[in-house]
């Protein structure tokens, strides 16, 4: 076999091994620069990635994986469906299972045994599912897995945006597959259009720190008040840009039943119970989960403004508990918050007043005021 069709032969067998394993999609790109790195840096510089400083502290190496991977000539990028058929609810879709980087990697490592004893001789690699200093789609787009969307996620015309990507690296030279050179938006806008915190500043461009997935999972903090009631009762991650894609309303398939397939009690979790889940059920609750990204007091903060946004009486025990006995002062300031939105003359009302006489975190007092007021 001439080299040219021996590195097409490989790649085609190791593409078969991944579909094999339970991947939907998977192709092969030749390493080089990164198409959109000047657009990262842009991205960058405006601060749109907010508190994710691990986006600039990996950004040279952004530019070419080549930087960080000195030894690595090709990838498989590979993506698994997470089943966009399910319905919508407080949990995004990808986050109701196993946590995906677990599942995905375990599935990776079959494939790299397979290439060393395919190869017959060492072969190094690297798999990696988000957690290396690379733009995946970029690597993604040009090993022929989709375009673009407007709404920033990775779209294929026959499953759409709901599948999660990741990479192995091989020193192999493996025959690349056509890039995807086509965009297929055309001048649909429907993602740009739903966005309930107006996160997008054009259509491709993102500003996380307006983005619920963002907020509700990366920021460690206080949600900045302006935000919240468009939060709606999202407590892990947002899929609304994903919803309204006709691609998706025409092309979500349901997945096979294995790890990432929901857990019954993520489909429609009992807000009030994460609220009060102690570090203790939270860690048990959430035992390999990527929920455990937000740790216990983001969740219960992130519950908190679910439960104001819902406005329903019965919730009010558990936020004027939450107010009183929440050990973590930024717990304390949203249920404030929340309990604040049932209005004068509750009981809502009275455990604000209560909290005000005992509370001595002055970002929680404040808070306190700003619901009495
Ligand atoms: Fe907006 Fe939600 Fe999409 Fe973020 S994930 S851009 S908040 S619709
Ligand atoms: Fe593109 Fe429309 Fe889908 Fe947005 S909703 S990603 S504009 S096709």
């Amino acid at each position: 076999m001439t080299e040219p069709a021996a590195q097409a032969a490989l790649a085609s067998r190791l593409k078969a091994q991944a579909y094999g394993l339970g991947f939907d999609l998977a192709g092969v790109v030749r390493l080089g620069p990164s198409d959109t790195f000047p657009r990262f840096q842009e991205w960058l510089r405006a601060g749109q990635h907010g508190e994710m400083g691990y986006m600039a502290r990996g950004e040279n190496a952004r530019a070419d994986p080549r930087v960080h991977l000195p030894q690595a000539r090709s990838a498989l990028v590979v993506a698994i469906n997470y089943d966009g058929t399910q319905p919508s609810g407080p949990i995004a879709r990808y986050a109701r299972g196993d946590d995906y980087h677990d599942v995905m990697l375990v599935r990776l490592r079959v494939l790299e045994n397979w290439l060393k004893s395919d190869a017959g001789r060492a072969v190094w690699s690297r798999a990696y599912v988000d957690t290396g200093p690379f733009l995946e789609r970029d690597m993604a787009r040009r090993a022929g897995l989709g375009w673009f969307g407007k709404n920033t996620t990775l779209l294929h015309p026959q499953l759409g945006s709901f599948f999660l990507l990741g990479t192995l690296f091989t020193d192999l030279d493996l025959e690349p597959d056509a890039p995807f050179e086509t965009e297929h938006c055309g001048t649909c806008t429907r993602c740009l259009d739903a966005c309930p915190t107006g996160a997008f500043v054009a259509p491709h461009v993102l500003d996380a720190r307006r983005c619920i997935s963002y907020l509700t999972i990366e920021l460690r903090g206080a949600i900045p008040p302006d935000l919240r009631e468009a939060m709606g009762t999202l407590v892990f991650g947002c899929d609304i840009c994903q919803d309204v894609c006709p691609w998706n309303v025409k092309f979500s398939r349901a997945a096979e039943a294995g790890p990432l397939a929901p857990r019954d009690e993520n489909r429609e979790p009992d807000l009030a119970e994460l609220l009060l889940l102690s570090e203790e059920q939270f860690r048990s609750r959430f035992a390999r989960s990527p929920v455990r990204r937000a740790k216990r007091r983001g969740l219960a903060r992130n519950a908190a403004i679910a439960l104001g946004n819902r406005r329903d009486a019965r919730d009010i025990p558990a936020l004027a508990h939450a107010l009183e006995r929440d050990n973590d002062p930024i717990v304390r300031a949203h249920a404030a918050w929340a309990l604040g939105r049932f209005g004068r003359n509750t009981a809502a009302y009275s455990a604000l007043q209560r909290a005000l006489e005992n509370e001595e975190d002055s970002a929680a007092r404040r808070e306190i005021e700003l619901s009495l007021r």
